[in-house]
């Protein structure tokens, strides 16, 4: 008998996700009726995404999994209907593009293109850029995404930090953990990646003083979320030129509403939360290997530690 799986992410999703999904629950063996809809008692496991119709989990009484498109789970992680183990989506192409995004910005700032680029104003503006091994970067939160793109980064040369809770090793990254790991990583970072999940324990995370701790003229670059920084403690360090650039792709409240004063700033460049993206073909197999484990009475990949909240 096959097994039912609801897709309950965005329906406008549904054509980018039903060949792909249904491919790689082939290449796993496992027989799936996939739908966007199932009565909700014979649903086996539900493909979730935060913004899809889904937010009541009770109905699903037959459900053994809950499986996340997205890497954040700040928005489903609380759900008090939510009994079923929720796994989050640790994928290579998400990672991919993350890796490329990161280091892309990185770079921008590290050679500091803009000033090339904005200065074709014939003035000879000599002197090269800085080599990356001369370049000391940040990376808070070394899991899935963090540690792939100070990795990349540390291929690179660059001089590279992380900071996560649990005490990590990378290869070519010096690696610090605990509160005063923190410290030591904001004080040496010139360029700060925050790659860290939104919970109680990183919402305003870099705020007022730990910025203050941070290299005169450094830069911020945010793909985590939003509301990992202070919002008016970031201005005022970028007004009081404490900081040199933010780079922000991800908001308290997205879009950005026009008259954030990020979108004007000068010392701000806003993306889109456009960092990266889940890719289907890949996050497929992510899900159906997840649906084969269950059947297989297997213990799930990438499960959300409901009490740390990520
Ligand atoms: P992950 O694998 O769960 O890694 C999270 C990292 O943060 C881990 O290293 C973890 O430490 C660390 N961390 C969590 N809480 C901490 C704390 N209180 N103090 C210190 N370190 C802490 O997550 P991921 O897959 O790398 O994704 C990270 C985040 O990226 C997601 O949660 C999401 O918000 C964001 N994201 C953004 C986009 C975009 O397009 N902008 C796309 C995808 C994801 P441990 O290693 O010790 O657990």
């Amino acid at each position: 008998m096959s097994v039912k799986v609801l897709f309950a992410a965005k329906d406008e999703r549904w054509d980018d996700y039903a060949e792909p999904l249904a491919a790689a629950c082939r290449e796993a063996g496992v027989e799936a009726d996939i739908a966007l809809d199932h009565p909700p008692e014979e649903v086996d496991y539900i493909v979730y995404a935060p913004n899809g119709a889904v937010q009541d989990f009770r109905p699903f009484t037959n459900c053994k999994a809950v499986l996340n498109l997205w890497a954040g789970v700040e928005d489903v992680v609380g759900n008090p209907t939510l009994t079923q183990p929720l796994a989050r989506m640790v994928d290579e192409g998400l990672t991919e593009g993350m890796v490329e995004w990161v280091t892309g910005h990185v770079l921008r700032h590290h050679l500091d293109i803009d000033r090339y680029i904005h200065g074709q104003d014939g003035v000879w503006r000599t002197g090269a850029p800085p080599l990356a091994r001369d370049r000391r970067v940040g990376m808070l939160g070394l899991g899935a995404l963090g540690r792939a793109a100070a990795g990349a980064l540390a291929a690179l040369h660059f001089d590279v930090a992380g900071w996560s809770r649990s005490p990590k090793e990378v290869p070519g990254v010096a690696c610090f953990a605990g509160d005063d790991g923190l410290d030591a990583v904001l004080a040496r970072s010139e360029i700060l990646v925050l790659l860290l999940p939104l919970t109680e324990e990183t919402e305003n995370l870099l705020d007022t003083d730990r910025i203050a701790r941070m290299p005169a003229g450094a830069v911020v670059i945010n793909p985590g979320r939003g509301p990992l920084i202070d919002d008016a403690a970031l201005l005022a360090a970028l007004d009081d030129r404490h900081l040199g650039h933010a780079t922000l792709d991800v908001f308290r409240e997205e879009p950005l509403p026009p008259a954030h004063p990020f979108w004007a700033h000068r010392r701000v460049t806003v993306t889109p939360h456009i960092a990266s993206e889940t890719r289907p073909a890949s996050a497929s197999r992510v899900i159906a290997e997840n649906i084969r484990r269950g059947e297989a009475g297997e213990p799930f990949l990438h499960l959300v530690d409901r009490d740390a909240g990520y």
